[in-house]
C-alpha cells in the first residue's frame, strides 16, 4: 500500500483551539504524552480526526486513540481528571478494535455533567507516535467539528515503534499497582517517558498480556486497575537499570499520588535463569512428558508479478471460493464445536472488503495474485500487531492463518504435515488455529509456542481437546533440537528441557493417580447417581454447544441443565434469525431424545458482554445493569425470536425454558405472556416448562412468591454468590473471598428450596459449585434435586454424590448453615470428607 506523504486530521470537535502550552496540566502542556492541541468544546459528540482502526477505548469512555494503517497513532482525551468521574457522562459509539472513518461520531458525552463533576472539559488531541504537524487554522480561533485541524508529516519510521533487542529478558519482581484508576493517560505517559530514556526493548506484563512499555497507548490498553499485579521486564545493554528504575516507578504510583495498594500476596518464585528451564503462560492447563518436534512454517515461492490482470484476478477470486468452501467443511464436519466457530470467523476475515480491496490495488499494478494477496494479508497483520491490543494482535494470527490457506491454493501446494512420534511435544513460533484444529491428539500430548496468548483460538482449541499448552515462551525453545525429552509443566508455566528423573517420576505418578481415578468414575459414569442409602440425584450438565451435549451424553449425563443460550449471539454482526437458532436447538434436542430435559437458558448479555447489535449505553455498573432479562425485556422481539426459536424444538425432548436474573414478579409475568402469545401463534397446545435461575438475592428470598408461577428453580451460584456477597465474581483480588460456600449463600439456597419443595417444585444448582465435588454433601442435604455440572466433570460428581449418605448429608448441611464464614464451611466438608473416605464404592451391575 502506497502512504500519502501528508494526512489532514479533521477536528473532533467544535469549540474554542487552545494550545497545549495553556493546558493547565503538566503532563499535557509539557508535551509528555505527544505534541497536539486542545479544544474547548462547544459540541458534545467527539469525532474521528483520522480514518483508522480503534486502538484504545479507556473503560471510562474518556479517552479513545485512533490508528491509521501507516501507524499515525492519534489520542484523544476529553477533560482533565476525568478518569475519575468511571464512565460517568460518556457514551461510546464504538469499540476497541471497530474501524472508522474521518467524521464518525466516536463517543458522546454530557458537557454539562462533566463540567460540573471534573475539574475542566478541555479536550487534547494530540500525535502520539511523534510525528510533527503543521497548522492551517489561526490559533485561539473558533473550530467547528470536522474543520481540518492540523496536517501531519508521516515519519518514515513512527517514533513509537518497538525495536526488538536480541538477548535473555530480565524481569523485575512483581509491582501491585497502586494507581486509583490504574494506568490511564497520565501515569501511562509518565511511565512511557521514563522507558524511553533506556536503550533497552522494554515490556509491562499483566497476567498473560504485555504492553510495549515506550507506548503509551499500548499502556493503557492494557485496562489496569489498582491492585494489578505487574511485571516489567527488559531486554538489552541497559535492562537492569530499566526493569529497577520502572519497577520502582510503578509502585510508587508513575507520578500520581497513591496509597500503598492492599498487599496481595503473590507466590514469587525467583529463579536463577537456567537454559534448562523455560518459563512461559498457561494457554491450558495439564502436564506432558515427551519428544519435541519443531513445527516450522512452511516458506512459499512467490512471484511478484504474473500474467495479465485479468488471469491474477481469476486466480485470486478462484482460491478465495475454494478456501471459503474448505472452511464450510471443516465447519460442517466441527458442527457446534469451538473448532466450528473459529473457522466461522476465518470465512468472515476472506469477506473483509478493505483487505480484498488492498488485494486489487496491488493487481491493477500488475502484482501476481500470490503476491498481492500475501501483501495485503501481511499489511493488514502488520497493522493488528501494531495497535498494542493482544486482542487485535491474536486476529492477527487468525489472519495469518487463513491468508496461507488461500496463498498455498493460488500456488498450487500442498500443506505439509510433520511425521509425528506418538509422544510429541509440538515447538513453534506460532501453531495456527487450522493446524490445531487438526492435531492429532492420539500423538500429541501437548505443545509450547513462543508466540500466541491464552485468550487466543490456539489456546481455546488446546483447552477443548484438553491438551496442555503453554506460550509466550522465548525464542530459545525454537532452537531446542528434535527429540529431546522435554517435560512441558503448562500448570507451572514451565518447560523443563532437561527435566530431573525424580520430577519426571512425581508427574507420571501424579497422572497414573488422575488417571485411574478418573477411569472408575468414567466406567461408572452411566449408572445413576444414587447416595448410599439410595436417594437419586439428577446429575445434568451445562453446555454451550452441541459438541458439549454429544459429550456429555458419553459422559453419564442425564439431560441439559442449562443450555447458555450465548453462544448463538456472540462475536457476531447481526442477531442470529429464528431459523438458525431453531436448527441448533432441535439438533441439541435430537441428539437428547425424547426423554431427556433439555433447559434452554434464555439469553443472558448485557452490561459486561455486550452485543454489536443492540446498541446499549455504557454503564459505570454492568453487573448491576440491563443484564439478562431486563434486557431482553426491553427488547421484546429479541426474546419473542428467542421464544419462537425454542418453541420449533418442543416435542423432541423435555423442553425446559429457563429466564436469567429474574429479580421481580412482573418480569416472569411478562415473559410469561410472551410464551404464551408465541405458542398460540405457532399452535401448540402444551407449553414447555417455565422455570427461572435463583441468582439474585431478592428472587431466593421471594422465592415462596415466585414458586407457585414456576416449574422449576435452578440456582445460579456464581451471580449469587456476587451478589449477595458484593463481591465481583471476576475480581482478581476477592477471588479467594467470593466463595460461594459462603454461609450467607448456603441459607440463601436453603431459603429456596424450602419454599420450592412447599410448593412440589424441584431446585436444582447450575452454578460452578455445583461441580465442586466438596460442596456436594451440603448441597444435597439442604435438599437441592439436581446437579448440572460442567460437561468433564459430570463422572466425578456422580462419584462423589455415591459416597455419601443422605441423612447424614442433612445433618452436616444444619451444622454448616450455623458456621461464620466459608473457610470454616470448607473445613467442616474436609473433615467430613476424610471420615467418610473409604475405598471408592463398587457399583453392582
Ligand atoms: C450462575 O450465575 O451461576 C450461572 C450459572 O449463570 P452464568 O454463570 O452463565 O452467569
Ligand atoms: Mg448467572
Amino acid at each position: 500500500m502506497s502512504a500519502t506523504p501528508s494526512l489532514e486530521l479533521l477536528a473532533p470537535l467544535s469549540g474554542v483551539l487552545i494550545e497545549l502550552d495553556q493546558v493547565p496540566d503538566p503532563v499535557f502542556s509539557s508535551r509528555m504524552i505527544g505534541d497536539g492541541l486542545c479544544i474547548d468544546p462547544t459540541s458534545g459528540v467527539l469525532c474521528a480526526p483520522l480514518a483508522g482502526v480503534v486502538s484504545n477505548l479507556q473503560a471510562s469512555g474518556h479517552a479513545i486513540s485512533i490508528t491509521d494503517d501507516q501507524g499515525v497513532q492519534v489520542l484523544m482525551h476529553i477533560g482533565l481528571d476525568t478518569v475519575q468521574l468511571a464512565g460517568k457522562g460518556f457514551t461510546a459509539r464504538v469499540r476497541e478494535g471497530e474501524r472508522v472513518v474521518a467524521g464518525q461520531a466516536l463517543i458522546e458525552f454530557d458537557a454539562d455533567y462533566i463540567a460540573l463533576h471534573a475539574r475542566s472539559l478541555l479536550t487534547l488531541v494530540l500525535v502520539v507516535s511523534g510525528e510533527t504537524f503543521t497548522r492551517p487554522a489561526a490559533a485561539n480561533g473558533l473550530i467547528a467539528s470536522g474543520e481540518p485541524l492540523m496536517r501531519i508529516e508521516r515519519n518514515a519510521s513512527p517514533a513509537g515503534a518497538l525495536v526488538e533487542e536480541e538477548g535473555e529478558a530480565l524481569f523485575s519482581s512483581p509491582v501491585t499497582l497502586p494507581n486509583a484508576n490504574g494506568l490511564h493517560a497520565r501515569p501511562a505517559a509518565v511511565l512511557a517517558q521514563a522507558a524511553k530514556g533506556f536503550a533497552a526493548s522494554i515490556c509491562v506484563h499483566r497476567r498473560q498480556d504485555s504492553a510495549n512499555a515506550k507506548s503509551l497507548v499500548a499502556i493503557m490498553a492494557l485496562q489496569t486497575v489498582r491492585g494489578d499485579v505487574l511485571q516489567v521486564s527488559a531486554v538489552g545493554e541497559d535492562a537492569q537499570a530499566a526493569v529497577d528504575a520502572l519497577a520502582a516507578l510503578l509502585a510508587d504510583g508513575c507520578g500520581e499520588a497513591v496509597e500503598p495498594a492492599a498487599a496481595v500476596v503473590v507466590p514469587v518464585v525467583v529463579e536463577a535463569p537456567s537454559p534448562t528451564l523455560l518459563r512461559g503462560v498457561c494457554a491450558s492447563p495439564g502436564s506432558a512428558f515427551g519428544r519435541v518436534v519443531q513445527v516450522a512454517e512452511q516458506q512459499l515461492d512467490v512471484p511478484e508479478f504474473g500474467g495479465d490482470e485479468a488471469h491474477e484476478r481469476a486466480s485470486l477470486e478462484r482460491a478465495l471460493d475454494e478456501a471459503t468452501r474448505a472452511l464450510q467443511t471443516l465447519r460442517d464436519n466441527a458442527e457446534g464445536s469451538a473448532q466450528a466457530q473459529i473457522f466461522h470467523a476465518h470465512q468472515e476475515l476472506l469477506e473483509d472488503p478493505s483487505l480484498l480491496e488492498q488485494a486489487q490495488v496491488l493487481l491493477t499494478q500488475g502484482k501476481s495474485a500470490a503476491f498481492a494477496w500475501r501483501q495485503a494479508t501481511e499489511d493488514t497483520c502488520a497493522l493488528f500487531e501494531r495497535l498494542g491490543s493482544h486482542l487485535l494482535a491474536e486476529r492477527a494470527l487468525d489472519l495469518k492463518d487463513v491468508g496461507q490457506r488461500v496463498l498455498r491454493l493460488i500456488l498450487g501446494v500442498q500443506e505439509r504435515v510433520a511425521e509425528l512420534p506418538d509422544d510429541a511435544i509440538l515447538i513453534a513460533d506460532q501453531l495456527t488455529p487450522s493446524q490445531t484444529a487438526g492435531l492429532d491428539t492420539r500423538r500429541v500430548l501437548g505443545f509450547a509456542t513462543v508466540g500466541g496468548g491464552a485468550t487466543s483460538h490456539v489456546a481455546i482449541l488446546a483447552r477443548a481437546f484438553g491438551l496442555p499448552a503453554l506460550c509466550g515462551l522465548s525464542a530459545e525453545v525454537l532452537k531446542v533440537p528434535a527429540g529431546t525429552q522435554v517435560l512441558l509443566d503448562a500448570d507451572l508455566g514451565r518447560l523443563h528441557l532437561m527435566p530431573e528423573e525424580a520430577d519426571v517420576q512425581r508427574l507420571l505418578l501424579k497422572r497414573q493417580e488422575q488417571r485411574q481415578r478418573r477411569q472408575r468414575e468414567t466406567e461408572q459414569a452411566a449408572e445413576a447417581a444414587l447416595t448410599r442409602d439410595g436417594h437419586r440425584v439428577e446429575v445434568t450438565a451445562n453446555v454451550a454447544s452441541l459438541q458439549e451435549v454429544e459429550q456429555s451424553l458419553t459422559l453419564g449425563g442425564e439431560g441439559v441443565g442449562l443450555l447458555r443460550s450465548e453462544f448463538l449471539y456472540l462475536e457476531r454482526q447481526s442477531a442470529p434469525g429464528v431459523e438458525e437458532q431453531s436448527a441448533t436447538y432441535s439438533a441439541i434436542a435430537r441428539a437428547l431424545g425424547p426423554a431427556r430435559n433439555l433447559v434452554v437458558r434464555t439469553l443472558d448479555v448485557g452490561g459486561d458482554k455486550p452485543l454489536a447489535y443492540v446498541p446499549m449505553d455504557s454503564e459505570a455498573n454492568p453487573f448491576l445493569g440491563m443484564r439478562g432479562i431486563r434486557l431482553c425485556l426491553q427488547r421484546p422481539e429479541l426474546l419473542r425470536q428467542q421464544l419462537r426459536a425454542i418453541l420449533a424444538c418442543a416435542g423432541l425432548t423435555q423442553l425446559h425454558i429457563m429466564l436469567p436474573m429474574i429479580t421481580q414478579l412482573s418480569e416472569l409475568r411478562q415473559a410469561r405472556q410472551f410464551l404464551e402469545d408465541e405458542a398460540l401463534a405457532l399452535g401448540l397446545k402444551a407449553l414447555p416448562k417455565l422455570g427461572i435461575m435463583i441468582e439474585v438475592p431478592a428472587a431466593a428470598l421471594m422465592a415462596d412468591l415466585f414458586a407457585p408461577e414456576v416449574d422449576f428453580f435452578s440456582i445460579g451460584t456464581n451471580d449469587l454468590t456476587q451478589y449477595t456477597l458484593a463481591m465481583d465474581r471476576d475480581h482478581p483480588q476477592l477471588a479467594s473471598q467470593a466463595d460461594s460456600l459462603h454461609p450467607a449463600v448456603l441459607r440463601l439456597i436453603a431459603t429456596t428450596v424450602k419454599a420450592a419443595h412447599a410448593h412440589g417444585k424441584p431446585v436444582s444448582v447450575c452454578g460452578a459449585l455445583a461441580s465442586e465435588a466438596l460442596a456436594v454433601p451440603v448441597l444435597l442435604g439442604l435438599g437441592v434435586d439436581e446437579l448440572s455440572v460442567s460437561v468433564p466433570l459430570i463422572p466425578a460428581i456422580k462419584a462423589a454424590v455415591r459416597e455419601v449418605g443422605l441423612p447424614e448429608c442433612q445433618a452436616l448441611a444444619q451444622q454448616i448453615l450455623g458456621l461464620e464464614n466459608a473457610g470454616q464451611v470448607r473445613e467442616a466438608l474436609l473433615d467430613h470428607q476424610q471420615t467418610t473416605a473409604v475405598e471408592p464404592r463398587v457399583l453392582e451391575n
